[in-house]
Protein backbone atom coordinates (compact mmCIF):
# COMPACT_ATOMS: atom_id res chain seq x y z
CA UNK A 1 0.00 0.00 0.00
CA UNK A 2 1.42 3.58 -0.93
CA UNK A 3 -0.20 6.20 -0.21
CA UNK A 4 0.05 9.95 0.33
CA UNK A 5 -1.03 12.52 3.24
CA UNK A 6 -1.74 16.24 2.22
CA UNK A 7 -3.45 18.90 3.25
CA UNK A 8 -2.90 22.18 5.54
CA UNK A 9 -1.19 21.55 9.06
CA UNK A 10 -2.44 21.53 11.72
CA UNK A 11 -5.23 19.25 9.81
CA UNK A 12 -3.85 15.78 11.56
CA UNK A 13 -2.14 13.82 8.99
CA UNK A 14 0.54 13.00 11.33
CA UNK A 15 -1.32 11.18 14.00
CA UNK A 16 -3.21 9.00 11.72
CA UNK A 17 -0.22 8.50 9.01
CA UNK A 18 1.01 6.71 12.14
CA UNK A 19 -2.32 4.31 12.69
CA UNK A 20 -2.53 3.85 9.56
CA UNK A 21 1.08 2.69 8.52
CA UNK A 22 0.65 0.33 11.17
CA UNK A 23 -2.72 -0.83 10.25
CA UNK A 24 -1.42 -1.99 6.67
CA UNK A 25 2.58 -2.80 8.33
CA UNK A 26 4.12 -0.12 6.11
CA UNK A 27 6.75 2.13 7.11
CA UNK A 28 5.13 6.27 8.36
CA UNK A 29 7.70 8.06 6.20
CA UNK A 30 7.02 11.59 7.90
CA UNK A 31 9.38 14.65 6.43
CA UNK A 32 8.84 16.96 9.29
CA UNK A 33 9.87 14.13 12.05
CA UNK A 34 12.90 13.30 9.80
CA UNK A 35 14.09 16.96 10.02
CA UNK A 36 12.73 17.18 13.79
CA UNK A 37 15.22 14.14 14.39
CA UNK A 38 18.22 15.79 12.75
CA UNK A 39 17.48 18.89 14.57
CA UNK A 40 17.46 16.79 17.74
CA UNK A 41 20.55 15.23 17.21
CA UNK A 42 22.31 18.19 16.18
CA UNK A 43 23.74 17.74 13.42
CA UNK A 44 24.80 20.12 9.96
CA UNK A 45 21.00 19.63 8.88
CA UNK A 46 19.52 19.75 12.04
CA UNK A 47 20.58 23.23 12.53
CA UNK A 48 19.60 24.68 9.47
CA UNK A 49 16.28 22.87 9.55
CA UNK A 50 15.32 24.53 13.14
CA UNK A 51 15.68 27.71 11.53
CA UNK A 52 13.37 26.97 9.28
CA UNK A 53 11.26 25.23 10.37
CA UNK A 54 10.82 28.13 13.14
CA UNK A 55 9.50 30.41 10.27
CA UNK A 56 7.31 27.88 9.18
CA UNK A 57 9.33 27.96 5.81
CA UNK A 58 10.17 24.62 3.35
CA UNK A 59 13.41 23.42 3.45
CA UNK A 60 14.82 23.52 0.03
CA UNK A 61 14.03 20.83 -2.50
CA UNK A 62 17.26 19.68 -2.97
CA UNK A 63 17.77 18.33 0.54
CA UNK A 64 13.96 17.22 1.06
CA UNK A 65 14.52 14.84 -2.26
CA UNK A 66 17.63 13.68 -1.27
CA UNK A 67 16.66 12.80 2.31
CA UNK A 68 13.35 10.72 0.79
CA UNK A 69 15.19 9.15 -2.18
CA UNK A 70 17.37 7.66 0.37
CA UNK A 71 14.03 6.62 2.57
CA UNK A 72 12.24 5.24 0.12
CA UNK A 73 14.83 3.19 -1.62
CA UNK A 74 15.57 1.32 1.92
CA UNK A 75 14.25 -2.11 1.98
CA UNK A 76 11.41 -1.66 4.66
CA UNK A 77 9.85 0.83 2.07
CA UNK A 78 9.36 -1.85 -0.76
CA UNK A 79 6.28 -3.11 0.13
CA UNK A 80 5.06 0.58 0.41
CA UNK A 81 4.68 3.42 2.84
CA UNK A 82 2.35 6.10 3.94
CA UNK A 83 4.31 9.39 3.26
CA UNK A 84 3.22 12.24 5.38
CA UNK A 85 4.37 16.19 4.39
CA UNK A 86 5.83 14.98 0.97
CA UNK A 87 5.57 16.05 -1.47
CA UNK A 88 4.74 19.66 -0.94
CA UNK A 89 6.20 21.14 -4.19
CA UNK A 90 6.25 20.17 -7.90
CA UNK A 91 9.74 19.39 -7.78
CA UNK A 92 8.81 17.02 -5.02
CA UNK A 93 6.43 15.44 -7.37
CA UNK A 94 8.55 15.11 -10.08
CA UNK A 95 11.24 13.18 -7.73
CA UNK A 96 8.72 11.30 -6.40
CA UNK A 97 7.29 10.02 -9.96
CA UNK A 98 10.69 8.94 -10.47
CA UNK A 99 11.74 7.12 -7.30
CA UNK A 100 8.50 5.14 -8.21
CA UNK A 101 9.05 4.64 -11.94
CA UNK A 102 12.32 3.07 -10.43
CA UNK A 103 10.76 0.64 -8.07
CA UNK A 104 7.77 -0.40 -10.89
CA UNK A 105 5.37 0.69 -8.42
CA UNK A 106 2.34 3.59 -8.37
CA UNK A 107 0.77 5.47 -5.48
CA UNK A 108 -2.83 3.73 -4.73
CA UNK A 109 -4.20 7.19 -3.11
CA UNK A 110 -3.45 10.54 -2.12
CA UNK A 111 -5.51 12.04 0.62
CA UNK A 112 -6.59 15.17 1.27
CA UNK A 113 -7.35 15.98 4.76
CA UNK A 114 -9.80 19.00 4.83
CA UNK A 115 -10.31 21.03 8.10
CA UNK A 116 -11.49 24.49 8.43
CA UNK A 117 -9.43 27.22 9.39
CA UNK A 118 -11.07 27.48 12.91
CA UNK A 119 -10.12 23.81 13.44
CA UNK A 120 -6.52 24.36 12.18
CA UNK A 121 -5.65 27.23 14.97
CA UNK A 122 -7.54 25.43 17.48
CA UNK A 123 -5.58 22.22 16.94
CA UNK A 124 -1.82 23.42 16.53
CA UNK A 125 -2.79 26.00 19.54
CA UNK A 126 -3.42 23.10 21.69
CA UNK A 127 -0.91 20.86 20.31
CA UNK A 128 1.99 19.51 22.79
CA UNK A 129 4.44 16.45 22.20
CA UNK A 130 6.47 14.20 24.11
CA UNK A 131 10.31 15.29 22.96
CA UNK A 132 11.09 11.56 24.04
CA UNK A 133 8.53 9.44 22.26
CA UNK A 134 7.06 12.03 20.30
CA UNK A 135 3.26 11.13 20.80
CA UNK A 136 1.23 13.73 20.14
CA UNK A 137 -1.58 15.57 22.75
CA UNK A 138 -4.25 17.93 23.15
CA UNK A 139 -4.96 20.04 25.80
CA UNK A 140 -8.43 19.78 25.24
CA UNK A 141 -9.21 16.98 22.69
CA UNK A 142 -6.26 14.38 23.87
CA UNK A 143 -4.83 15.28 27.57
CA UNK A 144 -2.35 13.38 28.85
CA UNK A 145 -3.14 11.73 32.56
CA UNK A 146 -1.47 14.48 34.21
CA UNK A 147 -1.44 17.51 32.84
CA UNK A 148 2.05 18.47 31.01
CA UNK A 149 3.29 15.33 31.36
CA UNK A 150 3.91 12.28 28.50
CA UNK A 151 2.03 8.92 29.70
CA UNK A 152 4.43 6.70 28.14
CA UNK A 153 7.48 8.66 29.42
CA UNK A 154 6.85 10.68 32.05
CA UNK A 155 8.17 13.75 30.01
CA UNK A 156 7.29 17.50 30.17
CA UNK A 157 5.50 17.64 27.04
CA UNK A 158 6.50 20.88 24.31
CA UNK A 159 4.57 23.16 22.41
CA UNK A 160 6.54 22.95 18.51
CA UNK A 161 8.23 26.36 18.14
CA UNK A 162 6.33 26.20 14.94
CA UNK A 163 3.40 26.28 16.49
CA UNK A 164 3.94 30.04 17.19
CA UNK A 165 0.91 31.97 15.50
CA UNK A 166 3.31 34.18 13.29
CA UNK A 167 4.75 30.73 11.92
CA UNK A 168 1.60 29.18 11.33
CA UNK A 169 -0.06 31.97 9.46
CA UNK A 170 3.20 31.63 7.11
CA UNK A 171 2.77 27.89 7.16
CA UNK A 172 -0.61 28.32 5.50
CA UNK A 173 1.07 30.64 2.78
CA UNK A 174 3.26 28.16 1.87
CA UNK A 175 1.11 25.53 1.74
CA UNK A 176 -1.45 27.59 0.09
CA UNK A 177 1.40 28.58 -2.94
CA UNK A 178 3.20 25.72 -3.33
CA UNK A 179 1.44 22.52 -2.24
CA UNK A 180 -2.35 23.43 -3.26
CA UNK A 181 -1.19 23.48 -6.64
CA UNK A 182 -0.33 19.62 -6.64
CA UNK A 183 -3.73 18.44 -6.19
CA UNK A 184 -4.83 18.88 -9.90
CA UNK A 185 -2.26 16.44 -10.97
CA UNK A 186 -3.21 13.72 -8.81
CA UNK A 187 -6.91 14.49 -10.16
CA UNK A 188 -6.23 14.06 -13.23
CA UNK A 189 -4.65 10.81 -12.49
CA UNK A 190 -7.70 9.95 -10.49
CA UNK A 191 -6.13 9.01 -7.29
CA UNK A 192 -6.93 11.91 -5.21
CA UNK A 193 -9.02 11.53 -2.18
CA UNK A 194 -11.07 14.52 0.08
CA UNK A 195 -11.53 13.12 3.69
CA UNK A 196 -13.65 15.11 6.16
CA UNK A 197 -10.52 15.31 8.65
CA UNK A 198 -13.07 16.96 11.74
CA UNK A 199 -14.07 14.28 14.33
CA UNK A 200 -12.42 12.20 16.71
CA UNK A 201 -9.27 10.02 15.85
CA UNK A 202 -11.52 6.81 15.32
CA UNK A 203 -14.25 8.57 13.45
CA UNK A 204 -11.27 9.99 10.61
CA UNK A 205 -9.72 7.24 10.87
CA UNK A 206 -12.50 5.06 9.59
CA UNK A 207 -13.40 7.23 6.59
CA UNK A 208 -9.24 7.03 5.84
CA UNK A 209 -9.91 3.24 5.44
CA UNK A 210 -12.99 3.90 3.74
CA UNK A 211 -11.56 6.35 1.07
CA UNK A 212 -8.95 3.66 0.15
CA UNK A 213 -11.73 0.77 0.17
CA UNK A 214 -13.50 2.80 -2.41
CA UNK A 215 -10.53 3.10 -4.46
P1 LIG B 1 2.92 20.51 9.25
O1 LIG B 1 2.35 19.66 8.16
O2 LIG B 1 2.03 20.58 10.46
O3 LIG B 1 3.36 21.88 8.78
P2 LIG B 1 5.39 18.91 9.33
O4 LIG B 1 5.86 18.21 10.54
O5 LIG B 1 4.93 18.09 8.18
O6 LIG B 1 4.23 19.88 9.86
O7 LIG B 1 6.53 19.90 8.80
C1 LIG B 1 7.22 20.77 9.65
C2 LIG B 1 8.23 21.60 8.86
O8 LIG B 1 9.23 20.73 8.29
C3 LIG B 1 7.69 22.38 7.68
O9 LIG B 1 7.11 23.61 8.05
C4 LIG B 1 8.96 22.55 6.83
O10 LIG B 1 9.80 23.56 7.37
C5 LIG B 1 9.67 21.22 7.01
N1 LIG B 1 9.23 20.26 5.97
C6 LIG B 1 8.45 19.17 6.16
N2 LIG B 1 8.21 18.53 5.01
C7 LIG B 1 8.86 19.23 4.04
C8 LIG B 1 8.99 19.11 2.63
N3 LIG B 1 8.40 18.10 1.96
N4 LIG B 1 9.73 20.03 1.96
C9 LIG B 1 10.33 21.03 2.61
N5 LIG B 1 10.25 21.23 3.93
C10 LIG B 1 9.52 20.35 4.65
Amino acid sequence: MRLVFMGPPGAGKGTQAARLAEHFGVPHIATGDIFRRELESGTRLGKKAGEVMARGDLLPDEITNEIIAKRIRQEDAQKGFVLDGYPRTPSQAKVLDQLLEEMGANIDAVIKFMVTGDEIVSRLSGRRSCPVCGEIYHLVTRPPMNPGVCDNEGAALEMRPDDSEESVRNRLEVYGQETKPLYDLYVARGIFREVDAIGSTEEVFQRLLDAIDSR
